[in-house]
C-alpha cells in the first residue's frame, strides 16, 4: 500500500533540505532563512561554516554535525529529536545538500524512519554552469566528480564514451589539466565549457575544445569549477524493430504504404529502401 500525505498537512515530523549560496551570499533564499528561523537545530556538514553563514544573516540556531564520514551516526540523532517533535533543518556548505555533498543517506533513513522530507528552491553550482555553459540543456547526466585515480576515471568515461546526453563534472582545480588531457583521449575532442567561481567576482566561463581548454595554463585556472561537456553526436543506430514500428503507426493511422514508407524514411533518417525491404519483409509475409 503506498503510502500518501501531503508534505505540509497531516502529521509532522519533516526535515528541511536547505540549499546555500555557491559564492555570492545575496543569493542565499529568503525562504530558507524564514524555514531556518523557525528551526529547533541546523544540521550541517560543517559546523563553523553554517553558523558563519547564519551569523551573516543574523540568525543564531544551534547545529548539529553531519557531513560524510559520521552521517548514519548524525541521522539517529536527527531522528531522534524530530521524532521528540524538534524542528531540523539540514544543509551542506555550499549548493544543495546530496549533490556531490552529504544528505542523501540522510534523507533515505529519515524517509525509512516515517519522516518527510522536504527540499528549498535555491542554487547548485551544476545548474549555473550548464543553463550558461551553451551547450544543450535538454537532456543531461550529472556525474560529479571522477575518481582522482586515473585508472578509475578512464573506466568511468569509457562508460560515458556513448551517452548522447550533456555531461557534467566537479573537478577540482589542481586537476582540471591532468583531467581534460584524459576526456580528450577517452571521450575525444568535444565542445565543452570550463565554468569557474559562479555568482562570485572573477566568475569566468571558457566555451572551447577539451583540447583547447587542456592546453590552457593551469594557473589561470583557479577556483572552484564546473565542467560540462558536449554529449556523444554520432547519430544512434536504429534498429529494423523500431523501423516496424513507426511503419505500423502509419498504415494503422491510414496512410498509403508508399507515403509511410518516404514518411518513415525521412523521420527516422534511415535510407528508404531499407525502409522498403523492412515493410516487404513485415506486412508484406504476413499477407
Ligand atoms: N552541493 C554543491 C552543489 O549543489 O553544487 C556541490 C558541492 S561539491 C563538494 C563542491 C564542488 O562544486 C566544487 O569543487 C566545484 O566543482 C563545484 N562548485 C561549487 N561552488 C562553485 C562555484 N561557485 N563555481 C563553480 N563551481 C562550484
Amino acid at each position: 500500500m503506498i503510502n500518501r500525505e501531503l508534505n505540509f498537512e497531516g502529521s509532522p515530523p519533516i526535515l528541511y533540505l536547505i540549499p546555500t549560496p555557491i559564492g555570492n551570499l545575496s543569493e542565499f533564499p529568503p525562504r530558507a532563512i524564514e524555514i531556518i528561523n523557525e528551526m529547533d537545530f541546523v544540521a550541517c556538514e560543517d559546523t563553523r561554516n553554517t553558523s558563519s553563514l547564519l551569523t551573516h544573516f543574523g540568525i543564531k540556531k544551534p547545529t548539529i554535525s553531519c557531513h560524510e564520514h559520521n552521517e548514519e551516526e548524525a541521522a539517529n540523532k536527527i531522528i531522534a529529536l524530530l521524532h521528540e517533535g524538534k524542528k531540523v533543518a539540514y544543509m551542506s556548505d555550499a549548493g544543495y545538500p546530496g549533490i556531490s555533498d552529504p544528505g542523501e543517506r540522510l534523507v533515505k533513513r529519515c524517509l525509512k524512519e516515517g519522516i518527510k522530507a522536504t527540499s528549498i528552491s535555491g542554487p547548485s553550482a551544476f545548474l549555473n554552469a550548464l543553463v550558461a555553459s551553451g551547450l544543450p540543456t535538454n537532456h543531461f547526466h550529472f556525474e560529479g566528480f571522477l575518481s582522482a585515480k586515473e585508472s578509475e576515471k578512464i573506466a568511468r568515461l569509457q562508460q560515458l564514451i556513448k551517452n548522447p546526453d550533456t555531461l557534467i563534472f566537479y573537478e577540482a582545480p589542481h586537476r582540471i589539466s591532468k583531467t581534460l588531457m584524459t576526456m580528450v583521449a577517452v571521450l575525444g575532442d568535444r565542445q565543452a565549457c570550463l565554468a569557474r567561481e559562479l555568482t562570485k567576482l572573477h566568475e569566468e566561463f571558457i566555451r572551447a575544445s577539451l583540447a583547447e581548454l587542456a592546453l590552457l595554463d593551469e594557473a589561470t585556472l583557479k577556483g572552484e569549477m564546473v565542467l560540462i561537456v558536449e554529449g556523444n553526436q554520432e547519430k544512434k543506430e536504429v534498429d529494423d524493430q523500431t523501423i516496424a514500428f513507426a511503419l505500423k503507426d502509419q498504415l494503422e493511422y491510414g496512410k498509403r504504404s508508399k507515403e509511410a514508407i518516404a514518411d518513415v524514411s525521412s523521420s527516422l533518417g534511415v535510407n528508404k529502401n531499407r525502409v522498403y525491404d523492412i515493410y516487404l519483409k513485415t506486412f508484406k509475409n504476413n499477407d
